[in-house]
């Protein structure tokens, strides 16, 4: 039967239960999955518009608030107040005419300057009116006398910071001699300095929220928990979509995703040999199949709108998934699928204008230390399909790159480019070479993704969003493979790590869930 065949002759009709967009939906299905490309979400916009500009929608706050945020942020991350040579600030006490003897006139007032020596303003060479300096402490004479009570606390008055690290100039006090305050030293603000800079993407991610990555349009496919194994993966590959969720119509919820990964979970379990057909794929509705398969059955980890990119960073890693539900608080409809590769994309849509590079992005994979580079899983070109797919599930990564009999990289084999064995119904002979499997591929392969370790990570997430991959490969000036740097790993060292987040979930935090649903 082929997938046209499949798809029309489906005698079913399947209600779609819940609600979307205020309406009741109901969908007859004639293709036993649900496409609602076709429907309009009011509230979103384009994918190419210029994130964070307004959007349209009552129940969608404003974007431009975040980004008075994110602002504000920024200033906050570059303090004004760490020392730029040839800006020092002198907060030295009063200026040397008591020391002199000399005081300025009666009605004169000692304003502290912030150039670099220490002056009077409103001494007796000014004439007239005095000079205030805005902005600045005024101490006036009689105050000074009764020292010790400054009007500023003694520590603001003395900060200076010296690039050196040598010790700041004491404030001069006429009566007793003070002991050296401590000074941060050079190290010491460098050390701030860099530790805001490794916040810089952490701060982004917590300051975005997951509505502002949603495009105007995209499509989305639910299938509902009754329907065949075989024709959801048919589905999948007709609608052009890498995951659906599962509704499940006697809870009226979403139950769970089914991805390519669970296309590769059921072949690997019901396979035995080309001359046995897997009569569970023919027969197997979804619900029947997350039954047998019940410890790989995973309840829906979904986020909604309002939580931030911090929130589905860490999901997405934590879980160690790929794929995230974002699910409409007020109507319990999903409304977008998040992936690794939309967060970069937005991040680097907003980096150049939103952030000052941090100087991390500068440094090589070596240096950071960012990817994988023992135990890399690989196949070659006659590896049969079955054991690749067998690797994909035992290893849990995610694409293995093809070498030759010298490791060289010559082609890469992914669990997305499975999905063509049910696009080209060849799923029943899983032990052709993977090299027969890649005749599928069905988009233009311009050929492996790679870089070296030699690369900074600014270019490397460069090409990685350029080639809108999942991952590169890393290789040795001879071609030979000696890494991996997947979108996982990226996030994680610029998001989780600097947070102090680990990249396992632990035991104790059993919650799959972004909020309470409706
Ligand atoms: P793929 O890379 O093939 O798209 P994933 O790595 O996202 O797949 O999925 C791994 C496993 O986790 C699959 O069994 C899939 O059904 C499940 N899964 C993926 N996303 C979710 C989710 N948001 N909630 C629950 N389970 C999920
Ligand atoms: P997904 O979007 O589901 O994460 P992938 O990026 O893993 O999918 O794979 C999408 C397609 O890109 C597949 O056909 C795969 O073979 C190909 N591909 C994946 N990684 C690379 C790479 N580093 N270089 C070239 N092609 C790649
Ligand atoms: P991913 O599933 O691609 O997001 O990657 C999850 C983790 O597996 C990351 O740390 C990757 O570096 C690592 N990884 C991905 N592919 C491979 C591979 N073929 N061999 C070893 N590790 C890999």
């Amino acid at each position: 039967m082929s997938l046209d065949d499949c798809i029309n002759n489906s005698p079913n009709t399947t209600t779609w239960p819940g609600e979307f967009s205020g309406r009741n939906l109901t969908l007859h299905m004639m293709n036993q999955f649900f496409d609602l490309s076709s429907f309009a979400m009011p509230f979103l916009e384009s994918e190419e518009r210029s994130p964070g500009s307004s959007q349209a929608g009552s129940n969608s706050p404003s974007p431009a608030g975040s980004l008075t945020n994110i602002d504000n942020n920024r200033r906050y991350t570059f303090p004004s107040n760490i020392a730029k040579p040839g800006k020092r600030r002198w907060h030295s006490g009063p200026a040397p005419a008591t020391s002199t003897g000399q005081q300025s006139p009666s009605s004169g007032k000692l304003l502290y300057s912030t150039t670099q020596s220490r002056s009077v303003v409103g001494s007796p060479s000014s004439t007239g009116s005095h000079s205030y300096v805005s902005g600045l402490q005024q101490l006036r004479l009689q105050d000074y006398n009764k020292e010790p009570e400054r009007r500023l606390p003694r520590r603001v008055l003395v900060r200076q910071f010296s690039d050196q690290g040598e010790s700041a100039s004491v404030p001069f006090h006429p009566k007793k001699r003070l002991e050296p305050l401590r000074v941060r030293s050079y190290s010491e603000s460098y050390v701030k300095k860099k530790e805001e800079e490794d916040m810089t993407f952490v701060r982004f991610m917590k300051n975005h929220k997951c509505y502002e990555i949603i495009p105007t349009s995209s499509k989305l496919v639910v299938f509902d928990a009754e329907l065949l194994v075989k024709k959801a993966f048919y589905a999948l590959v007709y609608n052009g979509v890498r995951a659906a969720p599962l509704w499940d119509s006697s809870k009226q919820d979403f139950v769970g995703m089914l991805t390519i990964t669970d296309f590769i979970n059921i072949l690997q379990y019901y396979y035995k040999s080309p001359l046995v057909k897997m009569d569970e794929l023919e027969e197997h509705k979804i619900a029947t199949w997350r039954e047998v398969l019940k410890e790989k059955a995973r309840p829906l980890v979904w986020i909604n709108p309002d939580q931030s990119l911090f929130e589905a960073v860490k999901m997405l890693i934590q879980q160690k998934i790929h794929r995230l539900p974002v699910i409409d608080n007020a109507t319990g409809n999903v409304i977008y699928i998040l992936t690794h590769k939309r967060i970069l994309k937005f991040l680097a849509l907003l980096q150049k204008t939103e952030i000052k590079s941090p100087s991390f992005l500068k440094k090589t994979l070596k240096e950071l230390n960012i990817g994988t580079y023992t135990n890399i899983a690989t196949a070659r070109p006659d590896t049969p399909l079955i054991t690749a797919l067998n690797m994909f599930i035992n290893k849990r990564v995610s694409a293995l790159p093809i070498v030759d009999e010298n490791n060289k990289i010559v082609d890469i084999y992914a669990k997305f480019d499975v999905i063509n064995l049910a696009a080209e119904k060849t799923y029943n002979n899983l032990d052709i070479t993977i090299q027969q499997a890649l005749q599928f591929r069905q988009t233009y392969f311009e050929g492996v993704s790679t870089c070296k370790a030699s690369e900074t990570l600014e270019t490397i997430m460069e090409r990685i969003i350029k080639a809108g991959v999942h991952r590169l490969v890393v290789t040795d000036d001879e071609k030979h493979v000696i890494g991996v740097i997947s979108l996982s790993d990226i996030l994680n060292s610029l998001v989780l790590k600097p947070a102090g987040v680990p990249s396992r979930k632990s035991s104790s935090s059993s919650s799959t869930q972004g909020s309470p649903r409706v």
